[in-house]
Formats: structure tokens, C-alpha cells, sequence
């Protein structure tokens, strides 16, 4: 298949008014987007993906009022944080009106809805009219793409079309929030951070590995380069090659064959995947990573870790 690489949001929105699939630059990661009512390009999204059709996507919008049509029964803590956080890299779970086909929900009764606060994002959403339903842009089970250069090497002659853009400014996926019970649950942490949902609800809960899986993506082994992943540590010095370090430490960072040293924790959530691909392009056989503190993205980094690490 050949992949038109483009800069175009209308070219990339006819390619998907058509029933088609393209890739587009999100502030959290590149998503793989498709119209969220055309049952067969959301399919084209699971096939050239590999996705398990048991993991539902996230569905983007560019205006509120979409909101009312996909979902029903809007919480007013829900209403809450939509009116703080939209746009922004958090998606909610609510529960799904009829309109919504299985597919895009993989047969659940609820549907994730996110409003991205990236222009281009938001270009190509009202452009096409219609909200698009959009997982990460990326192989299932290697790291989100942060960089079209990294959606090149996942699907370069697999899919029909490359929206180039900017990086993504945050790195990690979206903050998942449950809000279809009493209270709210953080199903995956993200750059909107727990405390900053506290806030707004003080009985939100991050849903710890322990209980029910009720978000059918955290059960997948996730974001892994193909290098083995471990945390650092005081001994993990002079080491050899093949190795490679990132994390906030300077004093870890010696020996190491390949190193980004990061200023801040949002740096380090932001470079994440980018140092996962680099790795596995020159062929590190083992990368250690900084512990951080469960604070703040902290939580969303140490997530993102024990997933790479298996
Ligand atoms: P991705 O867009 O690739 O980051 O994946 C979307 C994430 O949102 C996955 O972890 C899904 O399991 C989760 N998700 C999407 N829809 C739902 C839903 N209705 N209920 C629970 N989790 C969902
Ligand atoms: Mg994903």
C-alpha cells in the first residue's frame, strides 16, 4: 500500500471521510484515527494494528456538544472535570448511546471520549465532521509513538496516510477516568494527575493493579521496546555495552553505551518512548530506568514502567 506522508488536514480528512484510516499528531501521543460511525475503517484500525478486538478505543471530539451524542447519563462530577480539563490529554469513560457501534467499544456499554487540545488534532476532528475514534498509532505491544518518524516505522506501507506535525508535547497516553459510578476511578494515569482530580472529587481512586480489570487495555503487556526494561540501581554501575540508562540521575549515568539524563519528571514522561524506539534502533539489549516517586505524572511513569518490564 502506499502511505501519502502529508501535512495536509484536508488531504488527510478526505482520506478519512472516505472510510479511511490515518495517523495524526495528538499533545499526547500520535493516534490512529477512523470516522467512529463507519463499522469497517474502525475494523481497518484493529487489522493494521494487531489490536485484540476485546480493547475498546478512544473516541476524539473537537466540540462539547458531541458529548451529549455519543454518551448519556454524564455525571456532574464528570461535567465537572470536562469543564476543567477538555481539551486536554484525559479521556473519560461513560456510558455509550445506541449510535456508538460495538466495534469502536468492543461490545461494552460505555465509550471513552476525549477532546485533544492539539490544533492539528482539532483541525483534522472538525474537518471531518464527525468524531474519530483513535487508539495509539503504534504496532500492539510497542511503545506509543511520540514522533510521525516513529509512526513511519510502525506503518510505512501499511496505512494510507501520515498527518506530520509536531511532537507530542506530553509523551504519554491520556488519563483514563472511570465516570460511570458514584465516584470517580482513574483506570490509567496520565498528565492530568490524581491530585489534580482530587480537587474536583476527593473520593476519586487510582484502580490498583489488585482489582477487577475493568479497562480491558491494562490487561496487555504494553509500551515494551524490545529491550528488556529494569529499574536501576546503585550497582548497576561500570557497565558494559549494549546497556543503556534514562531517568534524573547523573550519578547512574555512567558506562552506559546510550544516556538521557532528564531535567524533570515531565521531561522523563515526555522522552519515555522516544528513548524506548531509539534503543531498539541500535540495538541496546538492556535499558534501566529512574524509580520516581508515585507523585504527580510520577504515577503515570512508574505505570508505564512496571508494564515495560513485564
Ligand atoms: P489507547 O488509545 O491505545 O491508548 O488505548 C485506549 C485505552 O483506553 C485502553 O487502555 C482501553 O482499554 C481504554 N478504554 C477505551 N474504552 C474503554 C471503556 N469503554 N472502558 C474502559 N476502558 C476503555
Ligand atoms: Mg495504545
Amino acid at each position: 500500500m502506499k502511505t501519502i506522508v502529508t501535512d495536509s488536514v484536508k488531504e488527510t480528512a478526505k482520506i478519512i471521510k472516505k472510510g479511511g484510516i490515518a495517523a495524526f499528531p495528538t499533545e499526547t501521543v500520535y493516534g490512529l484515527g477512523a470516522n467512529v460511525y463507519d463499522e469497517k475503517a474502525i475494523s481497518k484500525i484493529f487489522k493494521a494494528k494487531g489490536r485484540p478486538g476485546d480493547n475498546p478505543l478512544i473516541v476524539h471530539i473537537a466540540h462539547k456538544k458531541h458529548l451529549e451524542i455519543l454518551a448519556r447519563e454524564i455525571p456532574e462530577y464528570a461535567r465537572k472535570i470536562i469543564r476543567q480539563f477538555f481539551p486536554g490529554p484525559i479521556a473519560l469513560i461513560l456510558k455509550k448511546n445506541e449510535i456508538v457501534p460495538d466495534v469502536v467499544t468492543a461490545g461494552l456499554d460505555t465509550i471513552a471520549i476525549r477532546m485533544p487540545s492539539s490544533k492539528i488534532a482539532l483541525d483534522l476532528i472538525k474537518e471531518c465532521g464527525f468524531p474519530v475514534a483513535a487508539p495509539s498509532s503504534n504496532l500492539s505491544g510497542s511503545p506509543s509513538p511520540t514522533s510521525f518518524v516513529h509512526v513511519l516505522q510502525d506503518f510505512k506501507g501499511k496505512i494510507p496516510c501520515i498527518l506530520i506535525g509536531p511532537k507530542a508535547k506530553f509523551g504519554l497516553e491520556s488519563t483514563v477516568v472511570d465516570c460511570t459510578g458514584r465516584d470517580p476511578v482513574i483506570l490509567r494515569p496520565g498528565v492530568v494527575t490524581l491530585e489534580q482530580l482530587k480537587k474536583i472529587n476527593k473520593n476519586i481512586k487510582y484502580q490498583s493493579r489488585t482489582l477487577k480489570i475493568i479497562s480491558p487495555g491494562q490487561k496487555y503487556r504494553h509500551y515494551s521496546p524490545k529491550a528488556k526494561v529494569r529499574f536501576v540501581k546503585r550497582e548497576t554501575s561500570n557497565l558494559k555495552r549494549g546497556t543503556a540508562y534514562i531517568g534524573l540521575n547523573k550519578k547512574f549515568a555512567k558506562g552506559f553505551e546510550h544516556v538521557n539524563i532528564c531535567s524533570s519528571v515531565e521531561e522523563y514522561a515526555k522522552h519515555l518512548f522516544s528513548f524506548f524506539r531509539e534503543c531498539d534502533q541500535i540495538g541496546i539489549k538492556t535499558i534501566y530506568c529512574d524509580k520516581v516517586s508515585e507523585k504527580g505524572v510520577g504515577l503515570a511513569i512508574m505505570n508505564r514502567l512496571m508494564k515495560a518490564i513485564g
